[in-house]
């Protein structure tokens, strides 16, 4: 059972002109699409753009790429920028988006993005246990196997996607 999230009214499904049968507030008079979390995740690279920074996280073993969620009334870019700062302590001088996907296990559509750093000087907080550059091709060697971020890292260099399979 849903309940609108401005007025708390119990939702309908209701018959939407275009878009199949949606969730609809009779109290709003609004349909109240299905809510997700929105997250960037960066293939993060030095000036020269020829390495790869990974990192590792709460004392797991694998390496993955920077990521965090987005806040609500933020831009993606933004959320970007903010991540690598928080994370890394470095500030970003080109951003670019790369390819998204909807990871089901968290309900969260990961938004994908190339950003590149104005100089390779870190400064990790808490939330980061380790990080490294790496080559291109020992970036791909060391990131998680089977994750998002593998396929986000593989795409990026080879522009075609694979990606792992969740049940949804
Ligand atoms: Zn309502």
């Amino acid at each position: 059972m849903s309940y609108c999230q401005e007025c708390g009214t119990q939702l309908i499904m209701k018959e939407h002109p275009t878009e199949g049968t949606v969730p609809f507030c009779p109290a709003c008079g609004e349909y109240r699409w299905p809510g997700f979390n929105t997250a960037v995740s960066m293939v993060v690279l030095n000036h020269s753009k020829d390495r790869v920074l990974l990192i590792r996280q709460y004392g797991r073993p694998f390496y993955v790429l920077v990521a965090g969620y987005v806040n609500k009334g933020e831009d993606a870019e933004d959320a970007v920028a903010r991540e690598i700062r928080e994370e890394i302590g470095a500030e970003v001088s080109e951003i670019r988006f790369n390819h998204s996907r909807y990871f089901p296990p968290s309900n969260t559509l990961m938004l994908n993005f190339m950003a590149v750093l104005k100089d390779e000087e870190l400064h990790t907080n808490g939330e980061v246990d380790d990080f490294k550059w790496f080559s291109f091709e020992d970036a791909r060697k060391n990131i998680k196997p089977c994750s998002l971020a593998e396929a986000f890292l593989n795409g990026f260099f080879e522009k075609t996607y694979t990606w792992p399979e969740y049940k949804t």
